[in-house]
């Protein structure tokens, strides 16, 4: 299932100014499917950055505001799941990586409310980034990651890699754990 962000309609004037901003979306990789997880990688210099992207449904199952105590429960989960990059991600050994910090952006936290104006019906995402810092980053070969594993609901993996030899695009199927760095 794939679904657009929103379902406004542009008046045909701004159409044109309106192409421009959507083309703009699309670019910071604005997609929407659920069960779809994208996740950009690089490596430079001793930094391998992970940048997640995922809709809210894929790692909470609702997107909206939580309306009960075990909903706030799930996104209180959720979040602390998101940010524990050393859990979620392994670099293999020989690139001896130490993850540093992670940085989460959703409109479902306080403050972010631009995106979830009640009564609409719309799609929430989740972005996330995350920074190792590695003694060996050229010796890096593998990624591995928890995200089948901590998340049920996510089926599908869609990876842009980017290091020193080279880049790819990578797609991983519950429950190929292990993303190629080039190595
Ligand atoms: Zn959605």
């Amino acid at each position: 299932m794939i679904t657009k962000k929103t379902s406004r309609r542009i008046p045909a004037a701004a159409l044109a100014a309106g192409l421009m901003m959507w083309g703009t979306a699309q670019a910071h990789g604005d997609k929407h499917e659920h069960g779809v997880v994208h996740l950009d990688v690089a490596i430079e210099g001793d930094t391998l950055a992970i940048q997640l992207e995922s809709p809210l449904d894929s790692v909470l199952g609702f997107e909206r505001q939580p309306r009960t105590p075990a909903e706030r429960q799930s996104v209180d989960r959720m979040l602390a799941t998101l940010r524990g990059g050393a859990v979620l991600f392994t670099p293999d050994a020989r690139g001896q990586c130490r993850f540093e910090e992670a940085q989460l952006e959703s409109a479902l936290i306080a403050g972010s409310s631009t995106d979830s104006a009640p009564g609409k019906s719309e799609h929430l995402d989740v972005d996330v980034s995350y920074r190792f810092r590695c003694a060996a980053a050229a010796d890096l070969s593998t990624l591995s990651h928890q995200l089948f594993a901590l998340f049920p609901r996510i089926q599908r993996i869609d990876a842009q890699v980017a290091t020193p030899k080279g880049q790819s695009r990578q797609v991983l199927k519950r429950p190929d754990a292990t993303l190629s760095l080039g190595g």
